[in-house]
């Protein structure tokens, strides 16, 4: 079985039953509909011809019975399996979200975001379209023939030959057109994808835009993207008329046959005009499933396409996986290590190279060096945000490739360098780390990162909303919100990315105040340019170009640094 197959039933099977009542239901209302005819014929032959007239009244009401209970049936059937299938295409999308948490920094690296959202929003949408539309119907369709061909061939073999002699040419016509359908339809998907990509990126550096007086050259951009899409779109609708259209005009053909040898067959006495009228009723029953069906094949294509996007995040790899039994520590002391980590990413020089040092409980760390020294990818791998290539991090002496996740991340908390910052306001911002935490807790944990008087110059202070992605606050100001968010975490080991760099020294001071008081007897790592910060740490650890290059008290290595000068120096 093809492997998309395989995987979207996989999502189907746990709803089989309710699929199964829903079939049901429309094999009732199925089989209901494909009696009409057949009363039709007792209608003529019975009742009009035989100039019976109870027979006129039973056959009458009956046509209406069936037909009500059919269409009601149909009805429900209709309504229960849409909602079927919207549950089946939640678990789907849900799938898909649970794996983009799942993906580490790497893949978002380097997968485009509208991409991303093209296949959540677009894909899953128009799998979720063709499967609501077509697995009803193709299930009734396929019946519906079922049925129409054993009807058309029980009435009479001969007029029934003629009719369907011309089917194998529609179902060629129609394989031949879905084939070049479905290539044009991934091409349709990309630039659809592509077109969502550059509104999403655009958008999101409006400011650059406008500052680099790029607006003209953007709308151009929009404007080709655009055409190539419809482009693609144009020729997709031609392909889906062409291959909808012409299997139907050649079965139809099939029709001007029923009428003259059907009708010569009438005229000879052959067969009964209740026979005639049932079989053209039935002959114009048989081409729309027929149709149908072909169509269903053709937008099956456009859907298997989606399934293939959908999959491709599915199976890309997850970098960083829990363990199967993973350790689930009691009490966490916050040492921490790294022995002989080397990582890269697909670069060629790595971007920590044979990297070894401890941090104690209660240790104050600095990690200084020039910036793209691989300061931010340690702090990734203390929280198992990464795995490295070769070597090993640890905590409390377990390899993290060992600890429960949840666990670790409970324990580890980082306060990024462009840290994120939520749609809501900043009590819910702070309280983001930590969701049963009291308002006291919250206030304090904002007193504590200098956040005071910000909030107290605010009129609805720590209610306020600020935007998306913070983008109503300073740099400093969203800066110090991630912090207060670490600090009410109480993490065993606090990791802060140069989480004075957008401060005044007055604001910085008061943040290694509430580092040092929150953290204290436990582990902080900060990693820094500002040698205020670093004096203040235990411990200093220099790096430059991927590899530990120095450690010891700051003293000591300014004492160094004054008979050799490096390169790099901590801003005063
Ligand atoms: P810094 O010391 O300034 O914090 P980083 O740890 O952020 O440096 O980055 C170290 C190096 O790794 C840099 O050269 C950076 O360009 C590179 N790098 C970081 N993330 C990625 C990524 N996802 N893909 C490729 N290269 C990366
Ligand atoms: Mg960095």
């Amino acid at each position: 079985m093809h492997p998309h197959l395989r995987r979207a039933l996989r999502f189907v099977l746990p709803y089989r039953r309710r699929l199964a009542l829903v079939l049901c239901l429309s094999l009732v209302s199925t089989g209901l509909s494909l009696l009409l005819p057949l009363i039709s014929k007792d209608f003529f032959d019975h009742a009009l011809l035989s100039r019976d007239l109870s027979a006129l009244l039973r056959t009458s009401l009956l046509f209406a019975i069936v037909t009500l209970v059919g269409f009601v049936l149909n009805v429900v059937s209709g309504l229960r399996y849409t909602r079927v299938s919207a549950d089946i295409l939640f678990d789907m999308r849900l799938e898909v979200y649970r794996q983009l948490l799942r993906l580490s920094p790497r893949f978002y690296a380097r997968t485009r975001l509208g991409d991303i959202m093209s296949r959540i929003n677009n894909d899953i949408g128009e799998i979720q379209r063709v499967a609501a539309e077509a697995a009803l119907a193709w299930v009734g369709n396929v019946l519906y023939l079922v049925g129409t061909v054993a009807m058309l061939a029980w009435l009479d073999v001969r007029l029934f030959v003629a009719t369907v002699a011309v089917a194998p040419l529609g179902i060629w016509a129609t394989s031949y057109y879905r084939k070049r359908l479905e290539g044009e339809v991934t091409v349709l998907r990309q630039r659809s994808a592509d077109l969502g990509s550059f509104l999403i990126e655009t958008i999101q550096a409006m400011r650059l835009v406008v500052m680099a007086n790029a607006q003209d050259r953007e709308v151009a951009r929009f404007r080709s993207k655009n055409a190539a899409f419809i482009d693609a779109l144009m020729s997709m609708q031609f392909l889906t008329y062409v291959s909808g259209a012409l299997p139907g005009l050649i079965l139809s053909a099939g029709t001007g046959v029923v009428f003259i040898y059907g009708g010569y067959r009438v005229v000879h006495g052959e067969i009964t005009i209740g026979t005639f009228v049932a079989f053209i009723a039935y002959q114009t029953r048989f081409l729309p499933p027929l149709q149908a069906l072909m169509g269903l094949w053709a937008s099956l294509a456009t859907a298997q396409v989606s399934l293939a996007r959908v999959s491709e995040i599915l199976d890309a790899p997850v970098d960083v996986r829990e363990a199967d039994d993973p350790v689930v520590p009691e009490t966490v002391a916050g040492h921490v290590e790294l022995a002989d980590v080397t990582l890269s990413f697909d670069r060629g020089r790595p971007a920590l190279d044979q990297v070894s040092f401890t941090a104690r409980p209660g240790e104050v760390l600095a990690i200084v060096g020039p910036s793209g020294s691989g300061k931010s990818t340690i702090a990734d791998l203390l929280l198992r945000l990464l795995d490295p290539d070769e070597g090993t991090v640890r905590l409390d002496g377990i390899d993290l490739r060992h600890i429960n996740l949840r666990m670790l991340r409970r324990h580890v908390a980082l306060v990024e360098q462009d840290p994120c910052i939520l749609h809501a306001s900043i009590a819910e911002n702070i309280r983001y780390s930590r969701p049963s935490a009291t308002d006291a807790e919250i206030r304090l944990a904002a007193r504590q990162a200098a956040l005071e008087p910000f909030i107290e110059s605010l009129p609805q202070g720590i209610d306020t909303v600020v935007g998306e992605r913070g983008s109503a606050l300073s740099a400093g100001e969203r800066q110090r919100i991630a912090t207060a968010r670490a600090f009410l975490a109480n993490p065993a080991v606090l990791i802060l990315d140069e989480p004075t760099a957008s401060l005044d020294p007055f604001s910085e001071r008061v943040v290694i105040d509430g580092y040092e008081t929150v953290m204290r007897g436990r582990t902080t790592i900060v990693i820094t340019h500002r040698a205020d910060v670093a004096r203040r740490a235990d411990r200093v650890l220099v790096l430059d170009g991927s590899r530990l290059v120095e450690q010891g008290a700051m003293g000591l290595v300014e004492a160094r640094h004054r008979q050799s000068p490096p390169h790099y120096s901590l801003a005063p």
